[in-house]
């Protein structure tokens, strides 16, 4: 544990002094605000209104622009200044038809999605040896070229666990299992989903191929599926299954972040920056996965704006094309990497409980970070001792000095809903999505209104 301030220190932190840089500033009772937000309803209202109007919205598609109008009109309505479409292209992916098999020894049906970036079966299909590979390290062994004409069956253990940490390891099958497959001559490649429910629902996911490799086509399997398979190759004898994959290639799109800000008191201090994803897989709504992170940040965003003006500049970011990418992010960096960020952070894991917080504060920030610590903790939220990464959409601006801002969520579930079709509003669990945006209420309330430094290394940005 790293905030062991004691129990008088934590109470005058929290009634820290009006801030000194900012005279217009108006104090911010972090603790009421974060109170007044366990009532949330707009975070709610946000979720249930992208996830309802718009649906899924794969990236660069015109349902993803669509999202973006409905982003851009609804940010304006909630009284935020300077919201904007920022635009960029990226080369986009469709889904096609997908139907998968059991030929021999045990004829029937297999429930299969494609990757994202999978190539094309022919049009009737095609027909494979399946050859088995337990692990991606048993697939990375198979001498090259000995898949010849085969459909590539690679496993995993993935487990369920609070902080998602499975998911690093085991999903480098989905991103990095096909080109391997590819490379050593594979006509197809199928993978247990990366996922940790029992329900037949495959869990889609980007893959990508290196330069010169021609995409195969690519499939997850659903996890009963994936065991049924295994199950019938146990038997041994020579499993053949059929493919059929119709996804495409159609070309550079364009897709876009979504801005919008609480413009801050202090001309001399630096952004705060709050992202989620707009974009989302097109199996389900993306209800989990993103709509309910951009609910909960503009949500506490809008509680702090009503509240009285920080000191600091409040920016929300809703990426565009993260799922396929990070093309959103990418964008984001290249488009305002010389203006200075002061702290960054990311809601993109669920709405399940927050249970950690993390930061890059700075040393002489200490005071900040105690603040915040004793401010989340009525809520259940523990003060871990590691360095904040800040999410997908915001790393690369932690990358570059940024304090990174890590409010964990509890993934315990996660896996069991990501990138299926079971993405979908009823999912939400609205106490735990208020806890969310009371925490993130309090963490903006408190770092965009310090009057400390809070940067790393000031002099470097
Ligand atoms: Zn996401």
């Amino acid at each position: 544990m790293r905030y062991l301030a004691p129990a008088a220190a934590i109470a005058a932190a929290l009634a820290a002094p009006a801030p000194l840089a900012a005279q217009q500033a108006a104090p911010l009772d972090a603790a009421a605000l974060r109170d007044a937000a366990l009532e949330d309803e707009l975070a709610w209202e946000i979720t249930e209104g992208i996830t309802t109007e718009i649906g899924p919205r794969l990236a660069g598609t015109e349902v993803e622009a669509k999202a973006r109008r409905w982003s851009v009109d609804k940010l304006t309505s909630l009284g935020f200044s300077n919201v904007r479409i920022e635009p960029f292209d990226m080369p986009v992916w469709v889904r096609g038809e997908e139907r998968g098999a059991i030929v021999d020894p045990f004829p029937q049906q297999l429930y299969l999605t494609a990757l994202g970036n999978s190539g094309a079966t022919p049009a009737g299909g095609l027909v494979g040896e399946v050859a088995y590979f337990p692990t991606l390290a048993d697939l990375e062994a198979a001498p090259e070229g000995s898949l010849k004409g085969r459909i590539a069956f690679v496993s995993h253990a993935m487990t369920r666990t609070q902080d998602g940490s499975s998911y690093g390891y085991f999903g480098r099958v989905r991103r990095a299992g096909p080109n391997l497959a590819a490379r050593k001559g594979a006509a197809a490649i199928v993978i247990r989903s990366i996922g940790t429910d029992s329900h037949r629902n495959p869990h889609t996911g980007s893959t990508n191929f290196d330069e010169g490799v021609k995409p195969i086509p690519a499939a997850a399997l659903a996890i009963p599926d994936a065991e049924q398979l295994e199950r019938v190759l146990k038997r041994g004898k020579p499993v053949r299954m059929k493919l059929l994959l119709t996804p495409r290639q159609v070309g550079i799109r364009q897709s876009g972040n979504v801005i919008a800000e609480v413009p801050g008191s202090d001309p001399s201090a630096g952004i705060v920056l709050v992202a989620c994803h707009l974009d989302s897989w097109d199996l389900g709504t993306g209800a989990f996965d993103d709509a309910a992170g951009c609910g909960i940040v503009a949500a506490a965003a809008k509680r702090v704006m009503d509240a009285g003006r920080p000191r600091r500049t409040i920016r929300i970011l809703w990426a565009g094309a993260e799922e396929v990418g990070i093309f959103g992010g990418r964008a984001y960096f290249e488009a305002h990497r010389g203006e200075r960020h002061d702290a960054a952070g990311e809601s993109d894991f669920g709405a399940d409980r927050i249970w950690r917080v993390q930061t890059g504060l700075a040393g002489t920030a200490q005071p900040v970070a105690a603040r915040l610590a004793a401010a989340l903790a009525p809520l259940g939220i523990a003060a871990g001792s590691g360095r904040a990464g800040g999410g997908a959409d915001v790393a690369a601006i932690v990358r570059a000095g940024a304090p990174g801002i890590d409010l964990a969520q509890d993934g315990t579930r996660y896996f069991d809903l990501h990138h299926t079709p079971d993405d979908t509003l009823d999912k939400i669990d609205r106490v735990q999505l208020r806890q969310n945006v009371a925490a993130w209420t309090a963490t903006l309330a408190i770092v965009a209104n310090a009057p400390e430094e809070i940067r790393q290394n000031p002099a470097a940005q």
